[in-house]
C-alpha cells in the first residue's frame, strides 16, 4: 500500500531559494508572512493531508458518492475530515481578511494545494471548486452579495460550484440554453439543466451557493449573450442561514472512471430564484475570474498526483527485488537486486521526478508572479506579472496535467503488475489523473488559446515576459563552464522555440488552421524550455551547496537537473520537426475517410 508524505523540504526550497528574487514578503499585506510562517503553514497542511486526507483517499475511490432519495452522499469519513479541514482555517486560505480569510499569498496557498491534491484529489475539489465561487462574488458581486455570501464561504460552512456545461453544450458554452427571466423584486428565476458539475449536491456543508450561466430574455445570441447568476441551493434567510429550500434539484450522479468521491451532478434549475453576479451579457467575462485561477489549481492538481505516483513508485523500486544489476549484483546479500539497479526502472523514476519537481518550480514562479500582479505598488510591475501569468496559465494546465497522467501512467510500469492490481492504489492515480486533461478547458483547447491569444495579444507583449528572462539568462551565464551542461541545452532549445513561435505566426496569419494543427506540440514545447530553464536556475542555486550541509538533496537536484537535459529535452527537437512540417496533412485528410 502506497503513503504520502508532503514534500515540505522541496517546497522550502523552490519558495525560498529559486523565488529568492520576487521578494514576496515586502508585498503590501504578506510582509507577516515571513520564512517561519510559511514554513509553520507547511508543516501543519502536510501533516493534515497526511493524516487526514490521505487515509480516506483509497476508502473514497472503492466507496464513491452516492445519490439516494435526490440526495448525495459522500463516502465514509469525508464530512469528519471536511470539518477539521474547514475549522483549521484552510478554506479561506487566500481569502480576504474582511470576509474571515487570511490573505496567504498565492504561493503559498497552492504549495498547500498542491499538498491536497497529492492526498486525495476528489476531497480537494469541494474547497477548491467554493475558491473559485468565492473570487467570482469578490470580483463581481454586489456588496450585498459579498456580505451575505462571502463569509459562508470562507468559513466553509457553505461551499461553491461552477455551472457551465449542459447537455448540447461543452467546450462552446456559446450553445447555453439555460434562461434567466427578471422577477418584479431584481431577482430572476433560472431554468435549465446542467451536467457535469462538480459539488453539485453533498453533505458536506449547509448551503451551496452555485454560479450558474444563463441568457437573459432577449440576451444576444451566442457567447455575448450569457450572464451569470448566484443560485442558492436554500434561500439565505433574515439571520443570513440557509432558509427555504430553492428550485435547484440533483437529479443524479455520474459514474465515472476517477475521482469517484467527488460528486458529478447533473443539476436541474426550475425557475430557482437567482441573483445576477456582475454586468448582464457579460457573465463569460465574470467567469473568467473563476476560470483562469481554476485553471492553475487544475494545472496544480496534475502535480500532486504525479508527486504521489513518484512517491509510490520510488519507495516501491528500493524494496522490490527482482534480477541483478547487469555489471554484476549490486546487494549480494540480499536474494536478488532491487528493481532500482535495472536501467529502465531509473529512467521511468528520473522521468517521473525531474517532470515532477519541475512542475512545482514552475507552479512556484507562476503563482510568485500572480502575487505581484495582485499586490505590486508599481503599476507597471504588476501589469507586467499579470501578462507572465496570462501566458502560462494554459501551459501550467495543460502541460501539467498531460504529465500529471504520463507520471501516473509510469508509476503503475514501476510498480509492474502490483501497479495494475488495486491493491496498491496506484492505479487510482491514473484514473484521477484522467479528468485534470478534459475539464477547465480541454488541454486542445489550452493549446488553442495560448496559440491563438496569448501569442499575438497587444502584439506579442505577454510574450516578452516570458522569452526577455530565459535569454537574459542565457546571455549572462554564457560563459560559466560550470553551468555550460545546463545552458547549452537550454539555449538551443530555446531557440528552437522562438523560431517555431515566428514561423507559427506567420502561417496562421495567413491560415488559422495551420497554427491551430500544431497547438498542442507548440504548447510542450514552450514547457519544456520553461522546465528546462528552471532546471537550469535550480542546478545553478545547488552546485555551490553539492558538498556542503544536506549534499545529498543538493546533489540531487543537480543530477535530475543533469538527466532532464540529457534525456527530456531532446523532445524539444522532435516537437520543433513537426511543428515545421505545419498542419497540411493533418487538414488535407478526407473526412469522409475517419
Ligand atoms: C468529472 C467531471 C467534472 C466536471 N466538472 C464541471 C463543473 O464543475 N462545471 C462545469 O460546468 N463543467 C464541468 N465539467 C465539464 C467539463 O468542463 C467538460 O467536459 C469539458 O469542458 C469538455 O466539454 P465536453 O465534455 O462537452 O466535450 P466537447 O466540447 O464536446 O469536446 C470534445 C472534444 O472536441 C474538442 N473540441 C471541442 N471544441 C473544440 C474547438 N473549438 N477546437 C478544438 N477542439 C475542440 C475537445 O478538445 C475534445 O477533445 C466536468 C466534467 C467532468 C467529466
Amino acid at each position: 500500500m502506497l503513503g504520502y508524505k508532503a514534500p515540505v523540504e522541496d517546497l522550502r526550497f523552490v519558495l525560498t531559494k529559486l523565488l529568492a528574487d520576487q521578494d514576496l514578503n515586502s508585498l503590501p499585506g504578506y510582509s507577516e508572512f515571513s520564512p517561519d510562517l510559511v514554513e509553520a503553514i507547511l508543516d501543519e497542511a502536510g501533516k493534515l493531508c497526511a493524516t487526514v486526507l490521505f487515509p480516506l483517499n483509497r476508502s473514497g475511490d472503492e466507496e464513491g458518492c452516492r445519490y439516494e432519495n435526490g440526495v448525495v452522499r459522500t463516502p465514509k469519513g469525508f464530512k469528519q475530515a471536511y470539518d477539521e479541514f474547514a475549522q483549521g482555517g484552510w478554506t479561506g486560505l487566500t481569502a480576504d481578511p474582511e470576509f474571515g480569510g487570511q490573505d496567504a499569498p498565492n504561493t503559498v496557498a497552492n504549495a498547500v494545494q498542491e499538498m491536497i491534491c497529492s492526498s486525495n484529489l476528489s476531497f480537494g475539489m469541494y474547497p477548491g471548486l467554493t475558491m473559485g465561487a468565492y473570487h467570482a462574488i469578490h470580483a463581481h458581486g454586489t456588496e450585498e452579495q459579498k456580505r451575505n455570501f462571502l463569509p459562508k464561504l470562507v468559513d466553509g460552512s457553505w461551499s461553491g460550484t461552477m455551472c457551465l456545461t449542459e447537455p448540447h453544450c461543452g467546450t462552446d458554452l456559446g450553445l447555453i440554453r439555460t434562461r434567466a427571466v427578471k422577477n418584479g423584486d431584481g431577482s430572476y428565476n433560472i431554468t435549465g439543466t446542467k451536467i457535469f458539475i462538480s459539488a453539485g449536491d453533498h453533505d458536506l456543508t449547509d448551503n451551496i451557493v452555485h454560479l450558474v450561466l444563463a441568457r437573459m430574455t432577449d440576451a444576444p445570441e451566442g457567447i455575448k449573450g450569457i450572464s451569470m447568476f448566484l443560485v442558492p441551493k436554500f434561500l439565505p434567510n433574515d439571520a443570513g442561514e440557509a432558509g427555504p429550500r430553492n428550485g435547484v434539484m440533483c437529479s443524479g450522479i455520474e459514474h465515472k472512471m476517477g475521482i469517484k468521491a467527488s460528486a458529478t451532478c447533473v443539476l436541474n434549475f426550475d425557475e430557482a430564484t437567482g441573483y445576477l453576479v456582475g454586468q448582464p451579457n457579460k457573465g463569460m467575462r465574470a467567469m473568467f475570474t473563476m476560470m483562469n485561477a481554476a485553471r492553475l489549481a487544475v494545472g496544480i492538481q496534475g502535480l500532486g498526483i504525479a508527486e504521489s505516483a513518484y512517491q509510490g513508485a520510488s519507495s516501491f523500486a528500493r524494496e522490490r527485488l527482482q534480477g541483478r544489476a547487469l555489471k554484476g549484483p549490486k546487494y549480494p546479500d540480499q536474494a536478488a537486486d532491487p528493481i532500482l539497479v535495472h536501467p529502465d526502472v531509473r529512467h521511468m523514476l528520473l522521468t517521473m521526478r525531474a517532470y515532477t519537481e519541475g512542475a512545482r518550480a514552475l507552479v512556484a514562479w507562476v503563482s510568485a508572479k500572480l502575487d505581484v500582479s495582485k499586490r505590486h505598488p508599481d503599476q507597471q510591475t504588476a501589469s507586467d506579472a499579470d501578462d507572465f501569468v496570462s501566458l502560462l496559465t494554459p501551459v501550467v494546465k495543460a502541460m501539467l496535467t498531460d504529465l500529471g497522467t504520463d507520471v501516473a501512467n509510469l508509476g503503475v510500469q514501476v510498480l509492474g503488475g502490483h501497479g495494475y492490481i488495486r491493491e496498491n492504489g496506484m492505479e487510482q492515480y491514473v484514473r484521477d489523473a484522467r479528468i485534470c486533461q478534459i475539464y477547465e478547458g480541454t488541454n486542445g483547447v489550452q493549446a488553442l488559446d495560448l496559440i491563438g491569444r496569448k501569442l499575438p495579444a497587444h502584439m506579442g507583449r505577454y510574450l516578452k515576459q516570458f522569452f526577455h528572462p530565459v535569454s537574459r539568462y542565457i546571455e549572462e551565464h554564457a560563459d560559466d563552464e560550470a553551468l555550460a551542461p545546463f545552458i547549452q541545452p537550454l539555449s538551443k532549445a530555446f531557440g528552437r522555440l522562438q523560431r517555431a513561435t515566428g514561423v507559427v505566426a506567420q502561417r496562421g496569419l495567413k491560415d488559422p488552421n495551420q497554427a491551430a494543427a500544431v497547438a498542442s506540440d507548440y504548447l510542450r514545447l514552450f514547457g519544456l524550455v520553461a522546465f528546462a530553464y528552471l532546471w537550469a536556475r535550480m542546478a545553478e542555486i545547488s552546485l555551490p551547496h553539492i558538498e556542503g550541509e544536506n549534499k545529498r538533496f543538493y546533489r540531487a537536484k543537480v543530477d535530475t537537473a543533469q538527466f532532464f537535459m540529457d534525456r527530456l529535452l531532446p523532445q524539444s527537437g522532435a516537437l520543433f520537426s513537426s511543428i515545421m512540417a505545419g498542419g497540411d496533412s493533418t487538414m488535407d485528410f478526407d473526412d469522409e475517410a475517419f
